[in-house]
């Protein structure tokens, strides 16, 4: 498949903008920035669209796609017995990187909903992101627009990499202002369930729904988010997460790099800027990504995801990671973490 691209950022030519749009109208797959990660979108009421898009992603076809609207009305078109919860909820977030979970009525495909009665709801505040939505209208069923088991695109040049030939449209646009997917609230049950952290952490969820609880505290830790279930993110190198104290950590992350690498290996460290010079002065033949200051946990979420695709390209076969559990996002970052380090810590 030839793949089109557009370039929509700031300024851009309305023609582009309707090209993409009447693509996604046609029951094509397009490509497009959101301000968590990049989304691949289709009509999410076209059942054959949305199962285009496991294709493209390699993705298994019970893991449901969010649903990107771009007016508030709109779920109550595809949402059932929405309950005041899911108002104080956009009120505060929307636009923004959150998603909510409600009871759905038929409108959407269960091909868009991985079989599942619920369906996933988010509007986003990216401007190209509503723009699309609103100029082809349709509600736009978007995953994050990776190969299925790679990290979610955050650059357009993740997407290229990732989707050249295998979808009908890509836009290009600005990097990812948060860097990590959105948070999702689950509000189809009796209790407000976060299914999936993400840039609204929990003390600012609180502030609006006080009893909303993490599912993983919920029923022994088994993740309800069908999405969860799978390995994600994984780097092909191996990956461990230190933890404990920073200056413990840093003593950590050298002990396991002399232990584990090999003659003729290639070894990384992930870190706070605050370590690199440190990694740097001990040993010249490691790449030592800094992520971003030790406080800032928003600059760290956005360069996480960028930063696990570059050990791919590096080739690296072994690397060890810092915590980084401060901040706000600290929770979502070190989710997404220990998933791609398959639990393994140091
Ligand atoms: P992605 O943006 O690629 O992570 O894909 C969408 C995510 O939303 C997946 O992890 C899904 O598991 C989650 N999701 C979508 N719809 C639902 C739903 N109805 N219930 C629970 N989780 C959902
Ligand atoms: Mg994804």
């Amino acid at each position: 498949m030839k793949t089109q691209f557009f370039r929509i950022g700031s300024a851009f030519r309305e023609e582009e903008l309707e090209t993409a749009a009447e693509l996604i109208r046609q029951g094509g797959l397009v490509a497009f920035p959101t301000e968590t990660v990049y989304g691949l979108g289709a009509d999410a009421e076209n059942a054959h669209a949305a199962r285009k898009i496991y294709a493209a992603k390699g993705r298994p076809s019970d893991n449901p796609l969010i649903v990107h609207i771009c007016d508030v009305s709109q779920v109550f078109e595809i949402a059932d017995n929405v309950p005041e919860d899911a108002e104080r909820l956009w009120t505060a977030f929307w636009p923004g990187p959150l998603t909510i979970v409600l009871k759905k009525n038929g409108r959407i495909p269960i091909e868009t909903t991985g079989g599942l009665d619920t369906v996933a709801i988010r509007l986003p505040e990216n401007p190209v992101a509503k723009a699309l939505i609103r100029r082809s209208g349709k509600m736009i069923a978007a995953p994050s627009a990776n190969l299925s088991g790679k990290p979610s695109p955050t650059s357009a040049a993740h997407v290229i990499e990732d989707m050249d030939g295998r979808v009908d449209g890509i836009i290009i646009s600005e990097d990812c202002r948060v860097g990590l997917e959105s948070t999702i609230v689950d509000l189809s049950e009796e209790r407000p369930i976060v299914l999936r952290p993400g840039d609204i952490g929990m003390s600012a969820l609180r502030r609006v729904l006080p009893d909303a609880v993490l599912d993983t505290q919920l029923k022994g830790g088994h993740p309800k988010a069908p999405g969860m279930k799978y390995r994600h993110y994984a780097p092909r190198a191996e990956l461990y997460v230190t933890v404990g104290e920073r200056a413990v950590q840093q003593e950590k992350v050298f002990d396991a790099m002399h232990r584990l690498l090999e003659a003729g290996k290639k070894g990384a460290i992930l870190c706070v800027n605050e370590s690199v010079s440190i990694y740097r002065r001990k040993r010249k033949d490691l790449l030592v990504l800094g992520l971003g200051d030790k406080g800032d946990s928003r600059e760290i979420a956005r360069n996480l995801f960028g930063a696990l695709r570059r050990l791919d390209e590096e080739g690296i076969d072994l690397c060890v990671s810092e915590s980084f559990s401060e901040g706000e996002s600290g929770d979502a970052v070190m989710n997404r973490l220990l998933k791609a380090a398959g639990g393994k810590t140091i």
